[in-house]
């Protein structure tokens, strides 16, 4: 298999989903709920991996595509975007838990993880071992408090990271919001493979950490949370209590952060496409 192959394959089982939508009761009507995925690929050896141990990146407990799996060739990527109508009505709907967000996000959950599942199985028909560390029992996190600027805060240190590997595939560099901005934007989850197959890296479009988002702060008003600050990013203790208040009035994901902003489903810092 090549690179083509794997993006093929991926883009025929989007198009073969046949629960790629979820019906909203207190509409009475049916939503999409995933767009078409990207796929990105990087060398297990990409020299970005000695970054991702130090402390101020991950941390030492972060493990690298070859500690996961010693004869590791290529990590791929998936970004699986939300669809417009789940997008739309997370951005404009007030209340804390609404509808679409919770039982659009879980259903698009499923139809990634089908997808995710059915890549894996298509590699591993063709010889290909795959290891995916959010399956993995090594997965684990380890937290540590400190003080970001005048709040207690939260960093976290995972074995792995699907955000920092999405980065290292050409997907998409972070955000304010901690959220990988793609060329789709941010609202939207990944799922991660590391093969032992050689597969062609995906080009790197950006060199910053943070070159796709414009810092526009537009993230910073979404939050109910008060936990995103120009200054600071993204408090991840606020937003994790936050998450648990919401859990208990019924919601489901917040994800505020990812809709009604300019990075919601589109690389806000790229540039105009000129006219052809
Ligand atoms: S809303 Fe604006 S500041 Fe926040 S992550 Fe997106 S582009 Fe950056
Ligand atoms: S997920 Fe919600 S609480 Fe957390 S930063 Fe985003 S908007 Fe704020």
């Amino acid at each position: 298999m090549n690179n083509k192959d794997v993006i093929e394959y991926v883009k025929k089982a989007y198009r073969e989903l046949t629960n790629n939508s979820v019906y909203l009761p207190q509409e009475n009507t049916d939503v999409a709920v995933l767009d078409e995925p990207l796929i990105g690929f990087a060398a297990a050896d990409d020299p970005i991996y000695e970054t991702y141990k130090k402390p101020e990146v991950i941390g030492p407990e972060w493990m690298a595509p070859r500690e996961w799996m010693e004869d590791a060739h290529t990590v791929i990527m998936l970004f699986f975007p939300r669809a417009e109508g789940i997008r739309t009505r997370l951005a404009e709907d007030p209340g804390p838990v609404v509808e679409a967000a919770e039982l659009g996000f879980a259903q698009a959950g499923k139809c990634a993880v089908k997808i995710t599942a059915a890549l894996i199985a298509e590699l591993e028909s063709h010889g290909i071992k795959v290891c995916s560390p959010g399956r993995d029992p090594r997965s684990d996190m380890k937290t540590t408090p400190f003080m970001n600027g005048e709040d207690q805060d939260l960093h976290f240190c995972p074995t792995w990271s699907d955000k920092h590997a999405a980065y290292a595939c050409g997907l998409g560099t972070f955000g304010l919001h901690r959220h990988i901005i793609t060329e789709k934007g941010c609202c939207g989850t990944l799922a991660s493979s590391i093969t032992d197959h050689e597969f062609d890296p995906s080009p790197r479009p950006y060199t910053g950490v943070c070159d796709n988002c414009i810092m526009c702060g537009a993230c910073v008003q979404r939050c109910p949370a008060g936990a995103i600050t120009m200054e600071h990013s993204r408090n991840l203790m606020k937003c994790i209590q936050y998450g648990d208040e919401l859990e208990k009035l019924g919601g489901g994901e917040c994800a505020r952060c990812m809709a009604g902003v300019p990075c919601e489903h589109r690389n806000p810092a790229a540039k105009e496409k000129a006219p052809v």
